[in-house]
């Protein structure tokens, strides 16, 4: 007569980790979800819809001490560690198997002081939301290209975009992180405190820590003149983009993609953003761009920046399947802009795209041992990102692979960080180059078990 009635747990009943997870959620002031529960499935989800891990458990925490609670329970639990801010990393490192994810996505505080030019921003933030809070008082900082991408990932890799030419980096425009490091410790690091560590989290990911909040230098800036033009694809326009950007003044990015356009076709889209102050300077310096030809369409004009990167999120929506590969390049001679060209033909899927960013100006100036990102020079990081939303992956990560495989002899040493996935360790000890072994010494002294793993990880050991 009993048998409908579910036996409540009782305490010794439960498991140790039960109780510990009671302890846990009782202190956080954000949530604990575990497999089972009704937020699971969403908490789970990239920007990269191909990524299908399943974590133990994910703490959505809402402050630093919710961080250091998760930190101490991992570590407490022998669980392994991931942080997610945005979710854009391509390869998903923001979530791992089993294991424990600091999910920082609903930390997305802002103050900005206007008068000092200052922002003090928490990692949650995406792009689009950070620069829509400064927008209003005429200030803007360097960030990454689209609006979706997180501040945290974005900034600790280096975050390269519109305003590298004229302001550097998004990590030269960094005054201080807070960080809760392996230990559950909340650091401040600047050029004043820890300064070691200051040196280390611009550029070196989250190999060090989680990053809790990150305060921001201002630069004034009114409307940016920005936007696609979009030319048939061609040897003669790939060509004359590399001329275009490697003579552009510190104001001018462009980044080009090499798209399948709906209703145009195979396509060169190149999106531009002049960040100077006179915007008729701005068209001058534009002209050229004009003259590659005849444009599918010109949608250049002056805009807000915000409206600029989010005039970018169509192109890669969250949750398509992606697998990205990527290498970096100097100037490039005809024999690989043929190669770059074949690869663009023989794409697998309309959705795919190899994207061009060029990096130059102010963030090529910076000395390269100044912070932990060492690629200084100006060259041009490239992302073949194939897209697809059905059917077997099988054939797009393949494209990727041979596009890659066919790029690579006339690529250069080292790739953004950022724009790794699993290279594995002598991709990364390139990209940090010089840099290499004082970050591992670094890591030696902040996280010396190698507790935060999850990243293009820099392993105490220096191998
Ligand atoms: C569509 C798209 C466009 C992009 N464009 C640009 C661009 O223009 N410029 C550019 O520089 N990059 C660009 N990127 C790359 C992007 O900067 C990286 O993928 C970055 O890691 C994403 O940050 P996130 O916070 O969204 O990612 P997540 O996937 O949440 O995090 C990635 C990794 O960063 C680390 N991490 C993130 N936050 C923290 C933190 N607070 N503390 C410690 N570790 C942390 C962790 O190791 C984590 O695994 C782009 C990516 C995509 C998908």
């Amino acid at each position: 007569m009993f048998a409908n009635i579910t036996a409540l747990p009782t305490l010794d009943t439960l498991s140790l980790p039960d109780l510990a997870l009671q302890e846990l959620n009782i202190h956080l002031r954000g949530q604990l979800i575990r497999r089972g529960d009704a937020d699971y499935d969403q908490a789970r989800q990239l920007w990269n819809g191909a990524v299908d891990k399943r974590p133990a458990l994910i703490v959505r925490s809402q402050t630093a001490q919710d961080v250091a609670l998760a930190v101490t329970f991992a570590r407490n639990h022998n669980l392994p560690v991931s942080v997610r801010a945005g979710g854009h990393n391509a390869a998903g490192l923001a979530l791992v198997d089993d294991g424990l994810v600091i999910d920082l996505s609903r930390m997305k505080r802002i103050q900005i002081d206007p008068a000092r030019r200052v922002a003090r921003a928490e990692p949650g933030l995406t792009i689009g939301e950070f620069t829509r809070a400064l927008e209003p008082y005429g200030l803007l900082t360097p960030t990454g290209t689209c609006s979706g991408t997180g501040i945290g990932g974005m900034t600790l890799g280096g975050g390269i975009g519109w305003l590298t030419g004229r302001f550097g980096l998004a990590v030269d425009n960094v005054l201080s992180f807070e960080v809760v490091t392996a230990e559950g410790r909340l650091l401040k690091a600047s050029a004043e405190e820890n300064a070691d560590l200051f040196w280390g989290l611009r550029g070196g990911g989250g190999n060090f820590g989680v990053v809790t909040a990150i305060e921001y230098q201002l630069h004034p800036m009114g409307q940016v003149l920005g936007g696609t033009i979009l030319y048939p694809l061609s040897l003669d326009v790939l060509r004359a983009y590399f001329d275009f950007t490697s003579a552009a003044p510190d104001e001018v990015i462009a980044y080009a993609a090499l798209a399948t356009i709906p209703n145009a076709g195979p396509a060169v889209a190149i999106t531009v953003c002049y960040s100077g102050d006179d915007l008729a300077a701005g068209e001058q310096a534009l002209a050229p761009l004009r003259q590659f030809g005849s444009p599918i369409v010109d949608m250049i004009r002056p805009m807000n920046y915000t409206e600029l990167i989010t005039s970018l999120d169509p192109t890669a929506p969250d949750g398509r399947h992606y697998a990205d590969t990527a290498y970096s390049l100097k100037q490039p001679g005809d024999d690989a802009l043929k190669a770059m060209l074949a690869c663009a033909e023989q794409k697998s899927s309309p959705f795919s795209v190899i994207v061009i960013h060029h990096i130059n100006g102010a963030g090529t100036r910076v000395a390269p041992d100044a912070t932990a990102f060492a690629l200084r020079e100006p060259h041009y990081s490239i992302v073949n990102a194939a897209a697809w939303e059905e059917g077997p992956a099988e054939p797009h990560l393949a494209w990727a692979q041979e596009s890659l495989a066919r790029m690579q002899p006339f690529a250069s040493q080292g790739l953004y960080v950022n724009f790794m996935g699993q290279e594995g360790e002598a991709a990364i000890r390139e990209a940090y180059r010089a840099n290499y072994e004082r970050l591992v010494a670094l890591k030696r002294k902040y996280d010396p078990t190698n507790f935060f793993r999850m990243n293009q990880n820099i392993k105490p050991g220096g191998k």
